[in-house]
């Protein structure tokens, strides 16, 4: 069966380098995963070595190295699954544990059969703790599912299959293992037991890929200070709400926001305090929203939101109950300070079949309509309320102008 092991020794050579090759991507465990791989790669040569060394070395060789590999397999699962891992020196004493009672069952008292029930027995019993806490730490993460659950059944199997050489080896079975011409399915178990590993160890790396895959499309899609849609991610995402309100007959709504006098929240409370302002402004609208739209950060203190299905009406209410929530839930800063802060928004409808971009500068229209109107509030592209007291401000702004420039007190009929 050396050739088996050969297969096996060579399956995890290979893919050793692969996972060494991901250390430097931060995947948690990763290193962990490694060292396991290297021990089982170990491990497996060591049966390569049977007809060259004594027994007894093979096999508290082969039960110590294996033993190993589980125990840091287990920390490489604990780490990626974010729990609390086993003490350091909680490993070290499991392995002086089996070392000696290996060398014990070698040496003192001479049975392969006890070697047999602790390497294949405590394998096993890993293994099942891997699947037990895969499946009790299961990642919310969509996309990396299919891996766990794949490196979850891989486990259940090597303990299933290291379980089987206990039983066959207690039960007297083992015996034809050791013959000339093994049954097949001594030779199909011998096979699955060795040919598993590289495997389990394939799995692991399909996970990490899965892992470090996601968090870069999150990283892309996300803005890192506030957690909401980068620019483009909201943009895509707007583009596909759009066509499938457009699908429905159903109206899109966009709302472009604001923060207020932002520049003096800065030079008042300096560009950390800005920060946490922004990241405490999209906690907030996010709440306010409640999953009913998508928000983004489309840059600097502006932010999108974009909503389908939902009438003028109701849109404008989200939007005025974005601005109260603002206005009334101030920033609490680390030196125990409130940062008062406001948001203007501006409001454009697309109706099915319209133009986005015309919906986007009608909003940004809007939000110069409810900046012009003493901020804190909303406008929307469209509304005769708004356009008309827009346009009664600018009137008023153009009468305060010309009146500055003729001299106070002066009426401005009496310059024509
Ligand atoms: P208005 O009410 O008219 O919108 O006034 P404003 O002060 O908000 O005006 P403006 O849009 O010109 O200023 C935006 C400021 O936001 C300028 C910039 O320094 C600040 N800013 C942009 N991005 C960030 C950021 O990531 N962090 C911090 N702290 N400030 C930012
Ligand atoms: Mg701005
Ligand atoms: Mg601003």
């Amino acid at each position: 069966m050396s050739f088996l092991s050969a297969i096996a020794v060579i399956s995890l050579l290979v893919t050793f380098p692969v996972l060494l090759s991901l250390r430097k991507t931060g995947v948690p465990g990763v290193a962990s995963f490694s060292a396991a791989c290297f021990l089982t790669a170990l491990a497996a040569s060591v049966a390569l070595t049977a007809s060259i060394v004594p027994v007894w070395f093979h096999t508290v060789a082969g039960g110590i190295l294996i033993v190993a590999a589980g125990l840091v397999m287990l920390s490489g699962f604990r780490q990626f699954l974010g729990c609390t891992l086993p003490g350091a020196w909680l490993i070290a004493v499991s392995l002086a544990g089996v070392s000696a009672a290996l060398l014990f069952f070698s040496h003192g008292a001479h049975s392969h059969l006890a070697r047999i029930v602790i390497g294949n027995g405590l394998l096993s019993l890993i293994c099942v703790l891997i699947g037990a806490t895969i499946l009790r730490h299961w990642p919310e993460e969509r996309a990396i599912a299919p891996y766990m659950l794949f490196c979850c059944v891989m486990a259940f199997l090597v303990a299933l299959l290291h379980a089987f050489r206990v039983v066959t080896a207690m039960t007297g079975f083992d015996l034809v293992n050791s013959m000339l011409a093994p049954p097949m399915w001594a030779t199909a178990f011998l096979a699955a037991r060795l040919l598993i590993m590289p495997l389990f160890f394939l799995g692991i790396i399909l996970m990490l890929h899965g892992w470090m895959i996601t968090n870069l499309r999150h990283m892309i899609a996300h803005d890192d200070l506030t957690g909401a849609l980068s620019r483009r991610a909201f943009m895509t995402a707007f583009e596909r709400m759009f066509a499938a309100a457009t699908g429905s007959r159903q109206q899109t709504a966009f709302m472009l926001l604001d923060l207020d006098r932002f520049k003096q929240i800065n030079d008042l409370h300096g560009h950390a305090g800005g920060d946490a302002a922004l990241v405490h402004f999209t906690r907030i609208a996010h709440a306010t929203l409640a999953g009913r739209g998508i928000l983004g950060r489309l840059g600097g203190e502006e932010f999108g939101i974009a909503l389908a299905g939902a009438g003028r009406l109701e849109v404008a209410e989200i939007a005025e109950a974005i601005c109260t929530a603002v206005r009334t839930t101030p920033v609490q800063t680390n030196s125990d300070l409130e940062i008062g802060l406001t948001v203007s928004i501006g409001i454009a409808m697309v109706d099915p079949g319209g133009s986005l971009s015309d919906a986007m500068v009608q909003a940004d229209v809007a939000l110069y309509e409810a900046k012009a109107l003493g901020r804190d509030g909303l406008s929307m592209a469209g509304s005769l309320h708004a356009a008309s007291v827009a346009s009664a401000r600018a009137l008023a702004g153009a009468a305060a102008q010309m009146r500055a420039a003729i001299g106070p007190g002066q009426p401005l009929s009496s310059t024509g």
